[in-house]
């Protein structure tokens, strides 16, 4: 352990690690993410960094208490066990510094709430997840904030909504229903042209396959809920900040005491080790399905980046170096009883939200009822699928009894 009044100011690498400074300039991601936060030598030699619970940290002496200069202060300022997957995601995300919140959802809040300010006007996606849409409308409302929101393909266009009050501009790439790619650094040049700061929801692509601070995010949040834990097992949001961002982000995190609960954490840094191995075969299967879904009469469209034929595939090909196992399908027109005698008969695929895990899964969706800079019409029933672990052909099966059932429901009588 740190020895008591050790005051090493929030080191990134943990100080007593093997790894020199100069090795591990060098190192690919990979190597990075099964190192990263970690420092056995530092835990008796144990591997993982221990699940670190409390409250209280003691000072050994009244000038350290009232300095607070000892490298642990409280426990919802962090713990070895926070600071161990803050330090790691920093360096995977390349990011001068990292904050957990206890969901995805808390850290977009948390984002949100380290920029603006009364009075403000902020410019959101229209294709945003819908729960974040729901945070700007009431909460922010409410505080005196005003949203805009934004057709998702305006790239530099977005340059004429522009205030002289816009304090952020909060992008998601691709939206995760609808699936629209934008064009972050072109959103981010015109944003940062006006002096806004600019927020990435990258949940979808993980730092590993979008460098969102290179591409111009100010900070960048994850849902680890999904590909961080991989095992629908936990609840946990990150946000990450650039230089200039960080201090601003990490003294809002410290205002309001908004901490990730310990275990969480530790399984989040227990699913970082192999994160990019889930992801790789996530968009494997992901492409498989998608592939075999946009064969299929019933299907209409396949809404996945990584399609050529689909529209955002050139912006795709250009700023991310994969894709993950989260897409979806627009059937050709079928009533609604026919989608759920197809959804409700399905035996591996599971009906629910989140996703990410290792299990498959789909939903129904529908964001023409939501949206409003847009209209979304996309003439027939939407679903969205996560792709886990299990065999394709498995899969593909369960779909293929799964459409037989869509095509037999008869079409409603006409009135
Ligand atoms: C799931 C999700 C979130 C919120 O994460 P929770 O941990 O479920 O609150 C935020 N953004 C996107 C894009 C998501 O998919």
């Amino acid at each position: 352990m740190h020895r008591a009044g050790s005051v090493a100011a929030y080191p990134i690498f943990p100080a007593m690690t093997k790894l020199t400074r100069r090795t591990r300039a060098t190192l690919k991601t990979r190597t990075r993410l099964v190192h990263a936060g970690r420092d056995p030598f530092e835990q008796h030699g144990f591997i993982n960094t221990p699940i670190y619970r409390g409250s209280t940290v003691l000072a050994p002496t009244m000038a350290v208490l009232e300095g607070r200069t000892a490298r642990f202060v409280y426990g919802t300022r962090g713990t070895p066990t926070t600071e161990a997957l803050e330090s790691a995601w920093s360096e995977i995300a390349g990011a001068a510094g990292t904050v957990l919140a206890p969901s995805g959802l808390a850290a977009v809040a948390l984002a949100l709430l380290t920029l603006v300010k009364a009075g403000d006007h902020i410019l959101v996606t229209d294709s945003v997840y819908r729960p974040t849409r729901h945070f700007c409308d009431t909460v922010l409302a409410r505080m005196g904030i005003e949203t805009t929101y934004y057709e998702p393909l305006a790239g530099a266009g977005i340059a004429a909504l522009m205030r002289a009050n816009t304090s952020v501009v909060f992008v998601e790439a691709p939206g995760s229903e609808s699936f629209e790619m934008q064009d972050v650094p072109a959103i981010a040049a015109a944003a940062h042209a006006r002096g806004a700061a600019v927020i990435t929801d990258n949940t979808w692509a993980t730092p590993l396959m979008f460098a969102a601070h290179a591409r111009g995010a100010d900070l960048s949040v994850e849902a680890g809920t999904k590909y961080l834990s991989g095992h629908s097992d936990l609840l946990l949001g990150l946000v990450s900040a650039n230089e200039a961002y960080w201090p601003r982000l990490r003294r809002t995190f410290d205002a309001f005491a908004m901490c990730a609960g310990p275990e969480d954490v530790f399984l989040a840094l227990r699913g970082l080790r192999t994160m990019e191995l889930r992801l790789k075969e996530a968009e494997h299967q992901g492409l498989a399905m998608a592939r075999w879904l946009a064969a299929r009469e019933e299907v209409a469209r396949v809404l996945h980046p990584a399609l050529p034929e689909f529209s955002g595939h050139a912006i795709w090909k250009r700023d991310f170096s994969g894709s993950s196992g989260l897409f979806s399908v627009i059937l050709k027109p079928f009533p609604k009883a026919a989608v759920a005698a197809m959804l409700d008969g399905l035996e591996l695929f599971g009906m629910g939200y989140s996703w990410g895990g290792f299990e498959s899964l789909v939903i129904p969706f529908d964001c023409s009822s939501y949206r409003t800079a847009t209209s979304w019409n996309p003439g027939g029933p939407p679903l969205r699928f996560s792709i886990g672990f299990e065999d394709v052909g498995d899969l593909e099966a369960d779909l293929d009894r799964g459409f037989a059932r869509l095509r037999q429901v008869p079409e409603p009588p006409v009135e």
